[in-house]
């Protein structure tokens, strides 16, 4: 065992600095896996499933971005007259909306007509992690796909991604969830009168506005923010997920009570250890039975990656659920949610036409601003 191990992980022997470069040439490869259907990058295989669902709500996510960019500019710009389908989608957005829009619809009876997209979204978002872990971040999220891909940019740079100490690491890990104990408190801490009150403000009907105007007219402090993000993205895998996303650790606490998890049979596995080293999430696939770590996402890389069959699985410990099952479930609850919101009247915004011409037209005034300030 434990000289299988090493033969992995000191791959392969070459004299000093050549060897080195060597190595890191071969983990910086990305190639295609025919047989097991995923993405290789060195000893890191990635289903073709997740990457195609990855993709798919990406482009979703441009297209969305793209359509709401023409309905906020023809706000701005004309004065009467139809403007374009506002995409509710885009309130996928808008996580804090869809968390308060979930309590206020618990405390009223009824769901707000303000930004109903944004709770169903983030209770389709809740669902997918109580039925498949943190799958949201792994299959999901254009963000985590982005960050993903800028750290195999890192590899193909550098020929892999840095680590922090394991202290650093720890008090970082505790940022997200600072955060989210943060918002979580504010939100819980407000009447239900209070709530609605602010579901109803002028600054909370135009938040989405809000959000794609700080993109668009980005200001020199918000572009070195994001790039260091994304430069740190690139050294240290996941960096925006792993420790400062808020969403994630709130996705991950549910992911806590998945029947589903990944599960390793001692008996088949070799202790190569290759699944330790290609998890995102940084967790001891290979000294563990099974995996219930709320920093699971789901990406099931461990088990495409594994090289003996049967040594790993994801799904309950008897049933096996494979990268395309998982990409099926994904996209017919999404599909079939949204769906049926539409149909039931829980997904379009009430806000008018007219409505909105005035708000984006006001946007500067003191009303618009955060109602707690
Ligand atoms: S589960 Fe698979 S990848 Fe992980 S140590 Fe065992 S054989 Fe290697
Ligand atoms: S344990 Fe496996 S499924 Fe979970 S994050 Fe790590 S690689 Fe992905």
């Amino acid at each position: 065992m434990e000289a299988s191990r090493s033969k992995i992980l000191e791959t392969p022997p070459g004299p000093g600095r050549a060897g080195t470069k060597r190595r890191r040439a071969r983990a910086a490869r990305l190639r295609w896996d025919r047989v097991r259907f995923a993405l290789k990058l060195g000893i890191a295989r990635t289903s073709g499933w997740r990457l195609a669902v990855q993709l798919g709500f990406s482009l979703v996510s441009v297209v969305l971005g793209i359509q709401f960019g023409r309905y906020v500019e023809a706000a701005r710009t004309t004065t009467s007259g139809p403007l374009p389908v506002r995409p509710p989608g885009v309130e996928g957005y808008l996580p804090i909306s869809g968390l308060m829009g979930a309590l206020d619809w618990i405390y009223q009876g009824t769901l707000n007509t303000i930004h109903p997209a944004a709770t169903i979204l983030f209770l389709v978002f809740v669902g997918l992690s109580l039925a498949l872990r943190k799958s949201f971040c792994g299959w999901i999220c254009p963000v985590g796909f982005l960050s993903e891909w800028l750290g195999r940019l890192g590899v193909g740079l550098f020929g892999r991604n840095f680590r922090i100490w394991k202290w650093a690491d720890v008090a970082l890990r505790s940022l997200k969830y600072l955060l989210l104990a943060f918002f979580v408190w504010a939100i819980f801490s407000m009447t239900p009168a209070a709530l609605n009150a602010f579901i109803q403000s002028p600054y909370n009907k135009v938040t989405d506005v809000k959000m794609l105007l700080f993109f668009v007219e980005i200001g020199s402090v918000g572009l070195i923010v994001i790039g260091i993000l994304m430069l740190l993205s690139v050294l240290v895998q996941g960096f925006w997920c792993r420790y400062l996303c808020p969403y994630g650790a709130l996705m991950g606490l549910f992911s806590w009570m998945s029947p589903v998890q990944v599960h390793r049979n001692a008996d088949a596995c070799t202790d190569c250890g290759i699944c330790d080293r290609v998890c995102p999430a940084r967790l001891p696939v290979s000294r563990k039975r099974s995996i219930g770590s709320v920093e699971c996402i789901g990406c099931t890389d461990c088990v495409s990656s594994c090289p003996v069959p049967k040594a790993l699985h994801f799904g309950t410990p008897r049933r096996k659920l494979a990268p395309g099952r998982i990409a099926l479930a994904v996209a017919v609850l999404f599909v079939a949610a949204t769906l049926l919101a539409r149909v039931t009247g829980h997904w379009e915004s009430a806000i008018t036409d007219p409505e909105m011409r005035y708000h984006i037209t006001h946007l500067d005034s003191p009303a618009y601003g955060h109602p707690g300030r």
